[in-house]
């Protein structure tokens, strides 16, 4: 196994809790020897040039392990597809060069410390291990007063399974591209990853995107290119639309005032997709933006280098 990895080269792209994207690029034949560092909430974007072993096709997945997460949130091993990255400018069967790519989402809730990746081949088998490891998401804590009238709000048959498809069924051709477009021009105030609490009681959640402080009526636009998946007015998410941004990553705009896509159709990158609004749970005008790698919220603020903050 460790022999493999010598035959490796590999490029990592990791993105953790700093303000610009912190672009990590190891090019070596020799297994990692330090850890890939990742924050809770973060992605670690794994670019693997597979040429010298000539099997790309071979590697199937990657998996992600570590001690018990809190919260009883997902068991692990966690896994993402692995694709052959056959369209881009790097492949040439001439030159054999391949490259296959995933997206590994960390969880708010996965515990700190030493992890492990490994890359999976067709059969099961273990190609190469990448020690990795976790450090704190350093979130903050929010406390909502609920009236009875909002707390009763609940979502229509068939929401939250919308939401969730969208999440964990995405193409395989892949439309997006880092980083990626700021969904409204106007400054980010409430920052993924809050913990949330209602009336001073924890309710296990947090915020699985990023707020943008944004006028009623201004113009949303798509993150990346991507196919429409979600495209109505919802009794908790208000007006939504969800995007499939293909291999494993996938984008959420909620309570939107009005929406100018319908489901099947594909954008581009930048096309406007609504306007903001205060739609469903919403105490006032603005845009709510979630990120999902392979069925996981994460924190894109890192893919956003023009973002505006306020928080
Ligand atoms: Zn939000």
């Amino acid at each position: 196994m460790i022999a493999k990895c010598r035959q490796f080269q590999v490029l990592l792209y990791l993105f953790f809790g700093l303000l610009l994207p912190a672009v990590f690029a190891a090019q070596t034949e020799k297994p990692l020897e330090k850890p890939i560092t990742v924050q809770q909430g973060g992605v670690i974007h794994l670019q693997v040039d597979v040429s010298a072993i000539g099997g790309a096709p071979q590697l199937s997945q990657l998996t992600f392990s570590s001690g018990a997460a809190k919260h009883g949130v997902k068991a692990l091993p966690r896994k993402a597809p692995v694709f052959l990255q056959k369209d881009q400018a790097k492949y040439n069967v001439a030159n054999h060069s391949v490259t296959v790519e995933t997206l590994m989402p960390i969880e708010v809730s996965d515990p700190l410390g030493s992890a492990t990746l490994s890359l999976i081949d067709a059969h099961g088998n273990i190609q190469t291990e990448y020690p990795v490891k976790i450090e704190s998401g350093h979130f903050r804590r929010q406390n909502i007063q609920v009236s009875s009238q909002t707390k009763g709000l609940e979502p229509e048959p068939g929401e939250l399974e919308a939401v969730a498809k969208l999440k964990n069924e995405t193409g395989s051709q892949k439309y997006w591209q880092f980083p990626l477009i700021t969904p409204t021009p106007d400054c980010a105030n409430s920052p993924f990853g809050v913990l949330r609490y209602h009336n001073g009681v924890y309710t296990g959640n947090y915020h699985k995107g990023l707020d943008f402080r944004s006028p009623m009526g201004r113009p949303v636009r798509a993150t990346s290119g991507g196919e429409v998946k979600i495209a109505k007015k919802m009794r908790l998410h208000g007006g939504t639309v969800g995007l499939d941004h293909g291999q494993g990553l996938s984008s959420i705009y909620i309570h939107l005032s009005k929406i100018m896509v319908k489901t099947g159709q594909h954008v581009q990158a930048g096309e406007v997709i609504g306007e903001v609004g205060a739609t469903g749970f919403a105490t006032g005008p603005h845009l709510h933006w979630g990120v999902f790698a392979n069925g996981v919220p994460i924190n894109p603020l890192k893919w956003l280098p023009q973002a505006k903050t306020c928080f």
